[in-house]
């Protein structure tokens, strides 16, 4: 599941976590957001599942309230070590730029179908019910909001 993310980076270079460590935040899964300051800022959305962490760019900044309707597009699954990564991509290496964790907490899995998740989040920024749909246009966009 991390084929994707191990090819796209040189851990040579990239002080990213290159291996999986189990992590354990108390009680539910790991939830974080991280600022991350790329060609284009965006929020990234780490989702623990399975073993790894889904992950979604979420192109503008998420909100704690209902009805604010952000474009997530899911990228590559992630190490769960990464949850707290902070740091530099230095300069040509894959999502060059800054990372900053923006909002960690953990989640309860509410409801998943093929096109839906819907997760009860307890972070700092945000909290409650929220929900991940994808959109028919392309299977890796999904629309992120409070519900
Ligand atoms: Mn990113």
């Amino acid at each position: 599941m991390l084929e994707e993310y191990k090819k796209k980076r040189d851990f040579s270079k990239t002080p990213e976590p290159s291996e999986n460590k189990s992590q354990k935040l108390g009680q539910g899964l790991i939830y974080s957001i991280q600022e991350h300051h790329a060609s284009h800022l965006h929020y990234d959305l780490r989702l623990e599942e399975n073993g790894v962490l889904k992950s979604w760019a979420i192109t503008k900044i998420p909100m704690n309230k209902q009805g604010i309707k952000r474009l997530a597009v899911q990228t590559e699954d992630h190490p769960l070590s990464y949850y707290n990564f902070e740091g530099e991509i230095p300069e040509g290496e894959y999502g060059a730029g800054t990372v900053h964790v923006w909002d960690l907490g953990t989640y309860i899995l509410k409801e998943k179908k093929e096109n839906l998740i819907k997760v009860e989040i307890k972070g700092k920024m945000l909290y409650g019910t929220f929900i991940l749909v994808k959109l028919r246009s392309d299977p890796k966009n999904w629309l992120f909001f409070k519900s």
